[in-house]
């Protein structure tokens, strides 16, 4: 997720006219100065109420009466008490002022005074005091217009809070990405899918001519690091375009109603350069399902509420197209998928050997390799990787090669920096052990030869030990030639066979049980279930269903209605069915042992095998060349058997 790129304006950046940070100006200036003229009329109003203005004819009187006990001489008038106010209660007594006559000579005045015997006391006035005066008023203007500024700003919702939201929600607009699909190795069928929105990008006339419905969105899913970033630059790039980019994070925030706002101004800002490409990363962060089954909140929802509006909204002849990015694609609001929103789901898998090796190629096109780098070597090595491992990989044999005073990288940089890179933090959860890629090899093959030698089994399509955005380790995957509706029990039986075949195969050749297999028998078990419960498929129960379903709509989840012994039984029955299922597929396999071993060792040298190289095995052992070959039915619902 490499969006700090060049060429980026924020929302502010973008804004054409600069509306309303003027006004806002305005109005804090306004404020500002009916707030100082207040405040100096008060405090006027306050400081003279101290004070009894008089007329100089009265000081005179009092002077010359004697009535005068203290006298301060300030630089632009007379203070002073007499003593009849000195007499009263100190909370009582009240000075009187007058002006210093202009031209006065105040030392005179002080001396006359003093002679009297009156107490005269000077302010200190120093020359610079108008200055500091004027300093003074200028500093606390500019202070309280600051923070009318800010507070204006804030109320019009792009101020400070506002205003560092947005830096926060890093809208990156690029005019060009300068990314196209040569840039982007392997992901075929990804970037197959997404030809058509450039397509429609290039000339949308097109497609309104003919009254088609323009695509909306699509949702790439995938692991972090697969290049899912990548290929929606690649998108823009070459429908020519612009691309920004949010990441969904993004939109959350403290405040209820930011996140909606921010919608709002991103989907604004878009159908101002439309046409263009919205890219929404993390998607799941504002998507996530309002069921609250994974956490959402009030804020969130109403996120999601604007984003689905505004995915209505847009007239798609303007040309946006929206391109989301999430690996959770499970946790997403049902409302996003529908038809008209994220209504293509384009997978982007971890890279397979030759995507591997063509990444690495696309990586290292400019950096200065020497005579004995062999990139095979590396992609064989990398199983599991993903494009982003590999990009770092190869920078750090750059970075090695340098350090080690050398031109070029060679072999040993590129081995070394996939020990740090690769080996060394994500062995765990990616990368397997040469031990635990047989096992995953033998048990994939398992299924798959399970499934080849029997007769009403889907036929396989592909067999791949490359781990899987899922999570698995391998998958298994069958293709029906057509369309089914109804299952034979005969059909579900073969099915279970398949599905513990990967645990058959583990058992027979190494003789281990592995943890592999957990999503195979958590599969087999509720298929075995429902033949019981809900297909009178049992021979002990018969034609009694044991379990219903509340609401056949919204896949609602079938509950046992039946007594307590016969659910006993109903379990007893289940694990008849599995068991049964088990003993037959190892038995096919131990039937079958030199052709599990070779398309085995095949397939953990090749990585990804198709149906018709595995038919090819199969056919030449079995000899029988009218078993059927499997067709590559495009419509066909895929079923994969995942380890
Ligand atoms: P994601 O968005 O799926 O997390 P990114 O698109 O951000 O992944 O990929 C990160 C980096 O990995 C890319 O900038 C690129 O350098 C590299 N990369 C990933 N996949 C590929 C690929 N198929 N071909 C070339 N480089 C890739
Ligand atoms: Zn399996």
């Amino acid at each position: 997720m490499d969006m700090n790129q060049k060429n980026q304006g924020g929302p502010s950046g973008n804004k054409p006219d600069g509306q309303k940070p003027k006004t806002s100006m305005w109005t804090a200036l306004i404020i500002t100065i009916v707030l100082v003229l207040l405040f100096s009329w008060i405090f006027n109003t306050v400081a003279n109420s101290q004070y009894k203005e008089t007329s100089y004819s009265d000081f005179l009187a009092a002077k010359n009466s004697g009535q005068l006990a203290e006298v301060e001489i300030r630089y632009d008038r007379i203070v002073y008490m007499t003593k009849e106010e000195m007499a009263k209660p100190a909370a009582a007594q009240k000075a009187s002022f007058t002006g210093l006559p202009r031209g006065g000579d105040g030392m005179a005045l002080a001396e006359e005074l003093y002679n009297m015997g009156v107490k005269v006391n000077q302010e200190i006035t120093e020359d610079n005091s108008m200055i500091m005066m004027l300093l003074y008023y200028v500093l606390s203007f500019a202070v309280l217009f600051f923070f009318m500024r800010m507070l204006t700003r804030r109320m019009s919702g792009e101020g400070m809070m506002g205003g560092m939201g947005k830096s926060k929600a890093k809208v990156y607009m690029e005019k060009q990405t300068g990314v196209t699909f040569k840039d982007v190795a392997g992901q075929d069928e990804a970037k197959e899918s997404l030809q058509e929105i450039i397509d429609f990008l290039h000339n949308p006339q097109k497609y309104t001519e003919i009254g088609a419905k323009l695509p909306k969105g699509a949702l790439l899913v995938g692991s972090p690091g697969t290049g899912k970033t990548l290929l929606a630059k690649a998108v823009a790039g070459e429908a020519n375009v612009p691309f920004f980019s949010i990441s969904g994070s993004d939109f959350v925030e403290m405040f209820v109603g930011m996140g909606a706002s921010r919608v709002r101004d991103l989907f604004q800002q878009a159908a101002k350069v439309a046409p263009c490409i919205i890219f929404i990363d993390e998607i799941d962060a504002v998507g996530r399902s309002r069921d609250n089954r994974y956490g959402s909140n009030s804020e969130q929802e109403q996120t999601l509420n604007q984003l689905l509006s505004e995915i209505d909204g847009f007239e798609p002849s303007k040309g946006i197209v929206c391109l989301a990015a999430t690996n959770r694609p499970e946790i997403l609001d049902k409302a996003l998928l529908r038809p008209g929103r994220f209504d293509r789901r384009i997978i982007v898998d971890r890279p397979n050997l030759q995507g591997r090796l063509d990444t690495l190629k696309v990586h290292t096109r400019k950096i200065k390799l020497s005579e004995d780098v062999d990139l095979r070597k590396i992609a064989q090595a990398t199983a599991g990787a993903v494009g982003a491992d590999l990009a770092n990989l190869v920078n750090e044999a750059a970075l090695r090669a340098v350090r080690l005073g050398r031109k070029m990288v060679n072999q040993e940089d590129l081995l070394v920096s996939f020990e740090t890179v690769i080996a060394g933090t994500e062995k765990k959860n990616t990368v397997l052990t040469d031990m635990e890629k047989r096992l995953v090899a033998y048990h994939e093959v398992g299924h798959a030869l399970v499934a080849a030698l029997e007769k009403h089994a889907q036929p396989v399509s592909k067999i791949t030990i490359v781990p899987h955005t899922s999570g698995a380790l391998g998958y298994t995957m069958q293709m029906p030639e057509e369309e089914k509706f109804l299952n034979t029990a005969e059909e579900l039986r073969t099915e279970l066979r398949t599905l513990v075949g990967g645990r058959a195969a583990e058992q027979l050749v190494f003789g281990v049980q592995t943890t592999g297999a957990s999503n195979d028998l958590q599969r087999a078990t509720s298929l075995a279930r429902n033949m019981v419960t809900q297909y009178g498929m049992s021979e002990s129960l018969g034609l009694m269903t044991t379990a219903s379903t509340d609401n056949s709509y919204l896949d609602g989840q079938a509950y046992m209605d039946c007594a307590q012994t016969t659910a006993a039984e109903v379990d007893h029955e289940v694990m008849t069915l599995l068991n049964q299922a088990y003993v037959d597929a190892k038995k096919i396999l131990a039937d079958h042992r030199s052709l599990l071993d070779e398309v085995s060792l095949y397939l953990l040298a090749k990585e990804t095998i198709t149906g018709d190289e595995l038919m090819a095995y199969v056919n030449a052992d079995l000899k029988t060349p009218e078993l059927e070959q499997p067709q590559e039915a495009e419509e066909a619902q895929e079923q994969t058997t995942e380890e």
